[in-house]
Formats: C-alpha cells, sequence, structure tokens
C-alpha cells in the first residue's frame, strides 16, 4: 500500500517522537534522525543501528527525505554565493551565503515573491506568489551547508555555517508558522543547534506578525526595516507602513522583553538625495536615542530599474557620524555580492533565470 508521504523537513523534535510513539516505536529514534540530518548533516537514508527495523520500515514508507534542487549558482569576487533553489512545483526563490569574519551567514528566503512591495526592492517587484513551506525553508539551510562541504571543504570545517538571517525574498512574520517551525527546527539542540543570538528574523513591519512575537516566537534576534523616520518618506519606501505606521510598530515592540545581550537590529538602507541628509540622520538618532538599537547603514545597491541611487561614501561617514553622536552603535554593512544582484534588496528569481548574470565574475556551476 502506497501513503502519502510527509516530509521530514516539515517535522519539529517533538511531533516525530509523537508521531513515532502512535506507531509503537521508540520516540527516540526522533533525535537520532535529528542528529543524522541537521547534526551530521547526511543527505544518505538513516542507517543508524540504533533504529529499530520497525522504524526504518515506516520512515521508508510515511516520511519523505526530499530536498528541493540547486538549479543555479553565482559566485560573486567577494566569495559570495547566490542559489537559486527549485521546488517541487518549479517555482523558484534564492538564498545567499554570506562570508563574515571566518563564518559563514546564510540568507534565507521565505515566500515565492512578496506582498510588501517596497519600493527599493527588487523581489516586491515579483508580487506575492506563494509562502514557502517550513521543509522548503529548512531545504534551504541544507543545500547551502551541502554546497559548502563539497565546494570549499576547508573552509566547511573551519567557517561554519553558523548565522542565519530571515532576509531573503519574502516578509518572514508574513509566514510566520512556517518560519517559527524552521527556528525552531534549527535552534533544536538535537540538530542544528544553532543559539538564538545566531538567529535574526528581518521584518518590514508587519504587524500582525509582530503582535505573535511575544507569545510564540522563541528568542531569536529581531531586525526591522526602518530606512527613514520621516513618515513620508517611510510611506514610498515601505508602502505597509500607511496601514501599520512606525509608531504603532515602535510601541509594540518596546512590549517585547529583550533577553540579556539580546538587542533590536534597525536596518537603514541609505539612498543618494533621499534619507541619507544630515538632517535624517538627527530624525534617526532622536526617534532610536531611547531604544536599545543597533542600526545597520546599508548603502543601497541599485539593480535594473531602479528608482534610486548609491550615496556617495563621504554622505554615508557623515551620516554614521551623526547617528554615533546618539551613542546609537552604527554599523557600515560593506556590500556583499552586488557584482551578481546578491546584495540587500537585489534578489528577484526572474532575472535570475532570465539574464545572463553569469557574464563578468560571477560563474556558474
Ligand atoms: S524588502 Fe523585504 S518585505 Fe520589502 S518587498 Fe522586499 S522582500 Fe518584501
Amino acid at each position: 500500500m502506497k501513503y502519502i508521504k510527509k516530509s521530514f523537513y516539515e517535522m519539529s523534535i517533538t511531533e516525530l517522537a509523537s508521531d513515532f510513539a502512535k506507531e509503537e516505536i521508540n520516540p527516540k529514534a526522533a533525535s537520532l534522525l535529528y542528529r543524522h540530518f541537521y547534526k551530521e548533516k547526511s543527505t544518505e537514508a538513516c542507517a543508524h543501528h540504533n533504529l529499530s527495523k520497525k522504524a526504518k520500515a515506516y520512515l521508508s514508507d510515511h516520511y519523505s527525505f526530499d530536498l528541493p534542487i540547486i538549479n543555479n549558482v553565482h559566485i560573486s569576487e567577494d566569495l559570495t554565493v547566490k542559489f537559486l533553489i527549485e521546488f517541487n512545483d518549479g517555482e523558484k526563490v534564492e538564498s545567499v551565503l554570506i562570508p563574515f569574519q571566518n563564518k559563514y551567514t546564510l540568507c534565507l528566503s521565505t515566500q515565492v515573491g512578496c506582498a510588501m512591495k517596497c519600493s527599493f526592492c527588487f523581489t516586491g517587484t515579483q508580487g506575492l506568489k506563494r509562502q514557502l513551506s517550513t521543509s522548503e525553508i529548512i531545504g534551504q539551510f541544507i543545500l547551502a551547508w551541502n554546497w559548502l562541504k563539497i565546494n570549499r571543504p576547508m573552509e566547511s570545517k573551519t567557517q561554519q555555517l553558523k548565522n542565519i538571517v530571515f532576509m531573503g525574498q519574502g516578509e518572514p512574520l508574513h509566514n510566520f508558522d512556517a518560519v517559527k517551525k524552521a527556528c525552531e527546527i534549527l535552534l533544536d539542540q538535537h540538530g542544528a543547534s544553532l543559539g538564538c543570538q545566531k538567529i535574526t528574523i528581518s521584518t518590514a513591519g508587519y504587524l500582525p506578525g509582530l503582535k505573535r512575537w511575544n507569545e510564540e516566537m522563541p528568542g531569536v534576534n529581531l531586525a526591522l526595516s526602518l530606512h527613514s523616520v520621516v513618515e513620508e518618506k517611510r510611506n514610498e519606501l515601505i508602502p505597509i507602513n500607511k496601514r501599520f505606521p512606525l509608531n504603532e510598530i515602535m510601541d509594540y515592540i518596546r512590549t517585547i522583553p529583550l533577553a540579556r545581550k539580546q538587542y533590536i537590529i534597525f536596518e537603514y538602507l541609505l539612498i543618494k538625495d533621499f534619507n541619507d541628509s544630515i538632517e535624517d540622520a538627527i530624525a534617526c538618532g532622536e526617534y532610536l536615542k531611547d531604544v536599545q538599537a543597533i542600526i545597520n547603514l546599508i548603502p543601497f545597491n541599485p539593480f535594473p530599474g531602479s528608482l534610486y541611487q548609491k550615496p556617495d561614501a563621504k554622505t554615508v561617514l557623515a551620516f554614521q557620524q551623526k547617528i554615533t553622536e546618539y551613542n546609537i552603535p552604527a554599523l557600515l554593512r560593506t556590500t556583499k555580492g552586488d557584482d551578481i544582484l546578491a546584495a540587500c534588496g537585489q534578489l528577484n528569481t526572474k532575472i535570475n533565470s532570465l539574464t545572463s548574470l553569469n557574464s563578468s565574475p560571477a560563474k556558474r556551476l
């Protein structure tokens, strides 16, 4: 008899254990499987001798271990790697592996396209096509880890993939359940065992999702796309600001208790002659001076057809200097992977599939 199979990568360890218990299989099989697939990151079937015959037969009949496929890889001059990931139904997203200070950070996508339509964002031009499932989010992590193991074997040992940011395509809090479960899987101590501080979820300010954060989300870092504290400017950049204004978002964020060492990251995309003036920096500093904040300053990365320009280096430094006068740490994020359109706001699967990005420095494997 053929059964409809569940994806293993969709299951929390508790769900697996309870599924096994119902079949009178030792629930400890769940932790063995987590170790095999998430700690050792094996893509082979689990032949662990502690798994009973019954457990193996049940797994083979009822579970799928299929992963999405890597349709395309582009490698930047700075060694950033952009993957085009293809799912069962042919839909595609991008995830980006970013080398930084002897570690890798993986930027994961959470939706095919995005409904938020931010005016500076390539993905926003696609509109929302569909949500990703937990297994499709986790699949991006497993694929990137294995790519690293095969293609940069030395680095996969010494510069492991330790940080996850949900900053790829899609608004993560608009796909709350799948993202929450993906975090729980990545945090589980039997598996990948990432620390809460190693995972950051970025939101454009989707209040309904944010309102579930306090009660439901494990204590991972929160990043808010700020980009301006001036209402008209933020409305232009992030249209959902009209529905969920910044003041309402901040009122809610203030109610989230911060665990020790946890802080709120504010992302600020600096756009030439739009939000990069000293007046903008003063407005931002005044707005955030009483918040436990870190600001990431990101010079805008233009993409084909974008409305905005990159600011010059002198303006960026002056903005940073003004913010630090408010005792707010302002980190200048160096642009990674902009030669392969892998930098912030540049992801767009349509362009990746259709254009010849593999010209110039980007390689196609
Ligand atoms: S910036 Fe993020 S939230 Fe805004 S359109 Fe792009 S992917 Fe969506």
